[in-house]
Parts: structure tokens; sequence; C-alpha cells
């Protein structure tokens, strides 16, 4: 077993690794010099799959690819990444141009964003995922996003993939990140831990919720780990967070202390919820646990972060 602890490094989709240069996203000019430009590097996706470059068989790697191999249609709409040295980034999705089968071949492949970050985590932390995931969230954005929220009219790309511009009513949305809370839940020696329905069986993680509008974070935790479980929440304490762009959250990591021990399900949002003690997180963490219980099995999930961290601090 290797010595990393993950907990230390920032979690998967975070470090970003591009200067964004957003001060360059509203110079058309230099925008469209740039999707001309054969040194330009394009980040490209097939419905929310990244092109990956699979010719080394250990390790898949962005698939950049220029100008030249881009459709039109997909430049039209292509979102300004940033920076990498002297290259402009850019991302496009290829999905209503083109067929996955024509962009792909014995070393480039469309792979699922989930797994590509688990194979670039697996040894050691990597920015990548967080290049691959700020574009899939911003492309996604404007593919479900193409009329006025407002009236309802078909709107226009602007700021270099930033804003959709409504032409009629003039309404300009941007793209949204809608925040999560994630708790640990603890007390005194014990850590509370749940599972949703559908979760492979025996998986076990965090509760997690969506902030609704006028909560705070600290309201949200509260709100959601006594709708799930009954349980009263005292002091919350913020952690880490991390981008999730499936489609486009921002989980947000905290430590939950309880006031109450007592669990009243709400079998809809969580089928069953358990508490362990330290000694049980550990030896499940160490051992990657059983068929009755794993804890937060996917180490590209802060879950996983936030549960290692509290049974460290107990050491
Ligand atoms: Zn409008």
């Amino acid at each position: 077993m290797s010595d990393r602890v993950l907990y230390l490094e920032p979690c998967a989709f975070a470090g970003f690794p591009l200067d964004p240069a957003d001060h360059l996203r509203t110079d058309e000019t230099w925008i469209a010099e740039r999707l001309a430009d054969d040194n330009s590097l394009f980040v490209v996706f097939h419905n929310q799959k990244p092109l990956m470059d699979v010719s080394d068989k250990k390790l898949p790697m962005p698939g950049f690819l220029d100008c030249s191999q881009i459709p039109e249609e997909a430049l039209a709409t292509a979102v300004f990444m940033g920076l990498l040295d002297k290259h402009a980034v850019f991302a496009v999705e290829l999905g209503n141009c083109i067929s996955e089968e024509e962009a792909t071949g014995d070393t480039a492949k469309f792979i699922d964003l989930r797994n590509v970050a688990i194979q670039l985590l697996h040894e050691e932390f990597s920015p990548l995922p967080a290049l691959l995931g700020k574009a899939k969230s911003l492309l996604d954005w404007h593919t479900r996003h193409g009329f006025c929220a407002v009236c309802g009219v078909a709107t226009e790309i602007g700021n270099a993939g930033y804003l959709r511009q409504c032409p009629s009513c003039k309404a300009q949305h941007f793209p949204r990140t809608d925040p999560v809370v994630i708790m640990l839940v603890y007390k005194d020696d014990k850590m509370l831990v749940g599972r949703s329905p559908g979760w492979p069986a025996g998986n076990y993680s965090a509760l997690a919720g969506f902030v609704e509008p006028g909560e705070t974070l600290e309201e949200a935790c509260r709100r959601e780990v006594k709708e799930e479980t009954g349980i009263e929440i005292g002091k919350v304490d913020y952690i880490k967070s991390q981008p999730w762009p499936f489609p486009s959250s921002l989980m947000i990591g905290l430590f939950a202390e309880a006031k109450t021990e007592e669990i009243i399900l709400d079998k809809k949002e969580v089928e069953e919820a358990r508490w362990i003690n330290r000694a049980q997180a550990k030896m499940l963490l160490l051992t990657g646990g059983t068929d009755d219980m794993r804890l937060a099995p996917y180490s590209i999930a802060i879950a996983r972060h936030l549960i290692e961290q509290w049974v460290a601090q107990r050491d």
C-alpha cells in the first residue's frame, strides 16, 4: 500500500492548470484570430465524453486537435479555456457535427470523464481532470441553454463562451454552478454513513444535498441531515470543496457535529444509515471493506477525502 495521503491533495477536478486569461474573453478580434491559429489547441468532446489519446497504453491523455480538424459549425460555439504557455486552448462539442467514429481511431477514443479521472488520478494528483471537467460543464451548459429563460427566443454565445445573450429581450445568461453540501456527520468517536437508493450494494458514503435559495451552507447542512436521518446538527465546519462536472455542481465539504443519535430515515433519500466508530471506519478504509460495507469507494469523490481526514484527525 502506498503512503499517499489522499485528503492532503486537491480533490479530483480541482487545480485548473491553465491561465484563464479572462480579460481576453471579450476581445473578439483576438479570439477570432486564435480560433484560426494553427498553434491553438482544441479539447474535443462528443456527447460530453472527452477525446483521449490512448496510444500510451498506461494512461489516457487529452487528445488535443488543431483548428484544421474542427468542423466550422463547432468552431462557432467554441469555448475559450485559457492559455497554456503561448497556446490558446478552446473546448468544442462535436456531438451535433460528426459521428463518434469519424473522430476516433486506434489511438484516440471518447471516454467517460469519470473513468478518465479515475485513471489519471490513480497514482498521483493530476490537474488534467480540472481542464476536462470545466470544459465539460461549460459545453453542457451551452447545449442545455439555447433558448432565453425570460422570453423563449434562441440565445447567442458571447464572451468566448462565458455568456449567452438574448437578441430579443437583451437578457444575459451566465454559466451556473449548483452548490451541494456534503457532510461528514460525527458524534464523539462515531461517524454517520448512509447509502442512497440505487447505489451498488454495500456502498456507503457521507450525506449530501443541494443548497436551496435563501440558505447558508450551515442551514442547508442541518436541514438535509434532519430530513434524511432525523439527526440534529450543531457545529458545522468547512473543510474543502470540489468542482463536480456532472453536470456542474460545486461540492462543499463539511464536518457536522451531531447533537442527537437516533436515526429516523427518509427512505426516499437515504435507504440506510448507520453509525460506525473510528476503528471500524479505519479498518474499512484500509481493507477496502466487505460485501456488507464499503466506505466511499470512489477515490475521485470528495466524500473519500472527508472520511479519510476525519479518521486521521482522530488518531
Ligand atoms: Zn429573451
